[in-house]
């Protein structure tokens, strides 16, 4: 995210904003015109700290990681055509799943850069596993808020030019991007509006963090988590979020996930981190607050976004599991690339 702020600042690039009216959305501040977290927006930070963030992330220790990456589990076309009963960590928060025939993929972003520019911003530092174009056929695409490493323009006009009728679900605010970008089937939904999709219901649910592309456009379109929940299955993807009191009230009115996709790196400098990052003793916390069953690790591992060794996030899960005397095959950091079968196995 900070590179995003950097990039943001020398470029201010064109806004993706909507001009729709969203005030009828609880969520939504008309004062402001823009949408509001319950706990308000504490990840707007002043110019100073801002340029503090910057300043410490030049400095920052030199990382072996965020130079040769992480191990890959590469797939062919044939094997992704047969991709069934199973969840696949791409990169970043990119999550591959299949569950009684519907076939999910959460914020693609296969692209070189999770940035607006092709010379500039985060950088990838793992390669993809397999090229989009070898993508299974998919029924849904979740997006779960704007930011360049989960809404990336060139991995959406990739995967449309192959799959042209995948069926985009995205928080309110996001349609006009999408059609602008030459989606066709745009579904706009506000946190807890659900709707039915081939027998499994699916909802936008809250999470702390905010949305920006450009100067212009901060939280002018929502952010989300997602659930889905099929008769003996559900998946929860938590997008991009601090830690709050939303997984809670998520598995309250929900149930919980059999299977939650929980993000647990770009955390430090934490004090500048906090609002928007969870970092991994958090994730383990949301886990449990949500009384998954499973988890997947998200969001670390694939963009150098913040100043903690890229290599940190799934160590420091493994000792949070292990103080919480969590089983470490319940919560896992996989492999790019990699596939778990053992969530399908055991049903809810
Ligand atoms: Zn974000």
């Amino acid at each position: 995210m900070y590179r995003f702020i950097v990039v943001t600042l020398i470029s201010a690039l064109t806004a993706c904003g909507s001009s729709m009216d969203y005030s009828h959305s609880p969520n939504f501040n008309s004062n402001l015109n823009r949408f509001q977290h319950p706990d308000g927006d504490p990840s707007n930070k002043k110019p100073s700290e801002l340029f503090a963030m910057i300043r410490e992330f030049s400095k920052r220790k030199y990382d072996q990681s965020e130079q040769i990456g992480f191990p890959v589990k590469l797939s062919e076309r044939h094997e992704l055509s047969t991709f069934s009963e199973s969840v696949m960590w791409i990169g970043q928060s990119t999550i591959l799943l299949n569950h009684k025939g519907l076939t999910v993929l959460t914020d693609p972003q296969f692209s070189n850069r999770a940035s607006p520019l092709f010379f500039g911003g985060p950088k990838r530092v793992t390669p993809i596993p397999f090229n989009i174009k070898d993508l299974p056929n998919i029924d849904v695409v979740l997006i779960s808020h704007n930011h360049y490493d989960h809404l990336d323009r060139s991995s959406i006009r990739d995967l449309i030019k192959h799959q042209p009728s995948i069926k985009f679900l995205v928080p309110l605010g996001l349609g006009q991007t999408l059609y602008k970008w030459g989606v066709v089937d745009v579904t706009e939904l506000d946190w807890w509006q659900a709707i039915n999709l081939q027998d499994v219901e699916i909802q936008p649910t809250p999470v702390k963090h905010w949305s920006s592309r450009s100067l212009l456009d901060r939280n002018k379109s929502l952010w989300a988590g997602w659930m889905m929940k099929w008769d003996d299955f559900s998946f929860y993807f938590a997008g991009d979020s601090g830690y709050s009191s939303d997984f809670k009230e998520t598995a309250k009115r929900l149930g919980s996930p059999t299977l939650a996709a929980i993000p647990i790196g770009a955390y430090e400098p934490r004090d500048f981190m906090k609002a928007a990052h969870m970092n991994p003793e958090e994730a383990v916390k949301t886990f449990e607050d949500l009384k998954a069953k499973y988890g997947v690790a998200i969001h670390w591992g694939t963009f150098k976004l913040t100043t903690e060794r890229m290599d940190e996030p799934p160590e420091r899960l493994l000792q949070s599991l292990k103080d919480q005397e969590i089983p470490f095959d319940k919560f896992r950091a996989l492999s790019h690339g990699e596939k778990w079968d053992a969530p399908f196995s055991e049903k809810m």
